[in-house]
């Protein structure tokens, strides 16, 4: 009989599964804590579960784990984690610290399938869908080193794409039996995927970040395929629909290329764009990156596009690169996917 990974289970789903053993629901909460509060790896350190229930529990279930294979460090203060999953395929997660605050970027999949002309997770393809134990485990593992203020699902993958696994993960991140994130400090990016939008919202709480990068759909087109099927005045649409956590603002991600999406005409028609939605914008330069052509904007260029949005009170903050000298900066991420020889 295959054992349960019970890191695979929301809160609801461990009463279930709890209450389908013959036990009160209400032992779920403890185990709950043991697994997220006091990171417990295995049944017996379960002291309030008596000894005949974590008995039944090691012969039905298990309690999955990752721990880091490398650790790379920048200079920054940025460190990326490389964690090997059981069947050979690796997937990474950066802790980025920023002014006393941690954040953790994590993977939602092996690859991404979404083949964004800029970014180098995507030019592998994908290789598979992350489990929720998967995605769960890097914040677990992450925190046994250090603090963990925000988790950002900025790493490999496209979360929207996973939303039976990311959901499920989002929901026992911000849970108060769970690791008690607020729902304000977790945030799930998408290069938009406008269906999925919805029924992330519907699925739980959690900010949204949309990688909007252009201004026009025949540039979007070019460097986002998702655009194709959902084009700008569509996700903007969902944009504005999306159920944020109260006094929250949707963040708008725009990476900067040079002579593609800089100039002052992209800042008018961001701000055109966005003028009714909630929003910040992020501003990423472009992070270059071998077997990619795309250049980034002189720092004139950035300051110029930054001013316009500030003049015009959009909230903006243009991103600092994070990590360069570790490829762990926004896009650079690919675990071992080039060795495993990985495609589509
Ligand atoms: N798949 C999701 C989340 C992961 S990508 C998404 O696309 O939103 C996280 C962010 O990195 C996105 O905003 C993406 O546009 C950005 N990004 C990708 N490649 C980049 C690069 N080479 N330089 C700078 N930002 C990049
Ligand atoms: Fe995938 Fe996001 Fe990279 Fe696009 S930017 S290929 S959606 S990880």
């Amino acid at each position: 009989m295959e054992k349960t990974d019970i890191k695979n289970l929301t809160l609801s789903g461990l009463e279930a599964y709890i209450s389908g053993l013959g036990k009160e629901r209400f032992r779920a909460k403890q185990i709950f804590k043991w697994l997220y509060q006091m990171d417990a790896m295995d049944f017996d350190e379960m002291t309030n579960v008596s000894k005949e229930f974590r008995a039944v529990l090691k012969e039905r279930a298990e309690i999955s784990n990752l721990s880091p294979e490398a650790v790379e460090a920048s200079g920054d203060g940025t460190r990326k984690y490389l964690f090997r999953l059981a069947d050979g395929a690796s997937v990474e997660s950066v802790l980025i610290p920023d002014e006393g605050r941690n954040t953790l970027c994590i993977s939602s999949q092996v690859g991404c399938a979404m083949k964004c002309a800029f970014c180098l997770t995507g030019t592998f393809g994908l290789a598979r869908n992350l489990t929720t134990a998967e995605i769960v485990n890097q914040v677990c593992a992450v925190k046994r080193e250090h603090p963990v203020n925000n988790i950002v699902f900025m790493g490999m993958g496209e979360p929207l794409a996973n939303l039976s696994a990311v959901i499920p993960a989002v929901n026992i991140l911000t849970d108060p039996d769970g690791f008690q994130f607020s729902t304000r400090k977790v945030t799930v990016s998408t290069s938009g995927l406008v269906p999925e939008m919805a029924e992330l919202g519907r699925g739980c709480t959690v900010n949204l970040a949309v990688s909007l990068n252009a201004t026009t759909d025949e540039v979007r087109d070019q460097i986002m395929p998702v655009n194709r099927a959902y084009p700008l005045k569509e996700l903007l649409a969902a944009c504005k629909a999306f159920p944020l956590p109260s006094r929250r603002w949707i963040t708008i991600e725009y990476v900067m290329i040079r002579d593609l999406n800089d100039t002052l005409d992209d800042a008018k028609r961001l701000v055109r764009l966005i003028s009714n939605i909630p929003s910040k914008v992020n501003l990423i330069p472009f992070n270059e990156h071998d077997g990619c052509g795309f250049k980034s904007p002189t720092q004139e260029t950035i300051d110029r596009f930054h001013k316009y949005l500030l003049d015009k009170h959009v909230t903006v903050i243009t991103r600092s690169s994070r990590g360069g000298d570790i490829s762990a900066a926004c896009g650079q991420l690919k675990g071992k996917l080039d060795q495993m020889g990985q495609q589509d």
